[in-house]
């Protein structure tokens, strides 16, 4: 009777595993998807998230990202409807708003404590899982690309400070007199963390509270990331940055950290990630969802929320992400009032948001 017993538990543990399995979005499954499906593209791009309200934006303001977003948003998509790869939307799409005063990337890069710009990015291919990565450089107009060299033509997938520059002239690559990165609008910012940083210090001489505070109460990080689709199932995802206002000591937050602010499987997701860069890190927050999908056969849209509505919280962070599937189901959640952010799908629609509950 027990061996009868034991036989019947044993062929029903096999028989619901095998019918679990079908279920995983594995490669082998995903090349048996409709043909439908295989020609599905998608791009997802995010400006940063942070205190972004109504309340403090002007119409013009507002129509300037948008406009901006959108410019860039269509130079991804025209690439991947034209049979490009998402790797190269990817990067395309994120030039557009490097060279944009707007964001906190390339041209728009915040200031360091020493009133100086270093800027961090990285880049990832869903299909090899090949990386590129760069933190702290200055005289580099554009360092997604200069992340995508160091994946393409070194052995390498991080490079920082003096280093990274020197690889970044061997390619060849636009350099820039640092002087290129001043904005007096983020000029101003440092400024005025720098007065509430003396105060802070002169009260409590506690550094940390004084550089930690405005990050959390006013903060908007600027960063800027994409995330695509192609049409032949690849997914990208890269994100650029200058970082954080006031920062020091050479400090690197999660956008050039593969897994933390970037991370792309064709077998699971593409995202990228803005926010509270220690608690990203900490978190390894886009790694954390595509492992979500994999091991734990969470959704997409699922995954992201369990991310940045509990985990991080939970740790005391705030920030978003956007993100893509392979089916090109798309996220673009976040914990902070608002999120630069927009996405076209397959046929061009257009969806473009700023504030929360849009
Ligand atoms: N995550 C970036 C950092 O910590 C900041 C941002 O998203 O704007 O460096």
């Amino acid at each position: 009777m027990k061996k009868i017993f034991l036989l019947l538990s044993l062929s029903l543990f096999f028989a619901c595993n095998s019918s679990e399995e079908k279920e995983i979005p594995e490669e082998v499954s995903k090349e048996e998807l409709s043909s439908d499906i295989n020609d599905n593209f998608g791009i997802v791009i995010h400006g940063g998230a942070g205190t972004i309200v109504k309340e403090n934006m002007t119409d013009s303001l507002e129509k300037a990202y948008k406009d901006k977003l959108e410019e860039a948003i269509r130079v991804g998509h025209e690439i991947l409807a034209n049979g490009g790869t998402a790797m190269e939307a990817v990067q395309r799409t994120i030039n557009v708003m490097e060279d944009s005063p707007l964001f906190n990337a390339g041209k728009g890069a915040v200031f360091t404590n020493a009133e100086t710009n270093e800027l961090d990015a990285s880049l990832m291919d869903g299909k090899t899982l090949n990386a590129g990565a760069v933190a702290g450089v200055t005289t580099v107009k554009n360092p997604i690309n200069l992340a995508w060299e160091v994946m393409e033509n070194s052995e390498h997938v991080m490079m920082a400070g003096k280093g990274a520059e020197l690889f970044a002239e061997e390619r060849g690559m636009e350099i820039v007199d640092p002087e290129y990165f001043y904005t007096e609008n983020r000029f101003r910012s440092l400024q005025r963390l720098k007065e509430m940083d003396t105060e802070e210090t002169e009260l409590d001489h506690d550094q940390s509270a004084a550089f930690v505070d405005p990050f959390i109460k006013d903060s908007k990080y600027g960063t800027v990331g994409c995330v695509a689709l192609d049409k032949d199932g690849n997914l990208a995802a890269g994100t650029s940055t200058g970082g954080m206002t006031n920062k020091k000591w050479g400090r690197i937050g999660d956008a050039p950290i593969i897994g933390a602010g970037t991370y792309a499987n064709n077998k699971t997701c593409a995202v990228s990630a803005t926010g509270w860069g220690e608690f990203f890190i900490r978190g390894v927050v886009a790694h954390d969802i595509s492992a979500l999908m994999e091991y734990k056969r969470l959704s997409l849209e699922d995954a992201a929320e369990e991310v940045i509505q509990n985990k991080i919280p939970d740790l005391g962070g705030n920030g978003g992400i956007i993100a893509i599937d392979f089916q090109g189901n798309i996220a673009m959640e976040f914990n902070t009032a608002g999120m630069y952010r927009a996405h076209m799908n397959k046929n061009g629609d257009l969806d473009i948001g700023i504030y929360g509950a849009e």
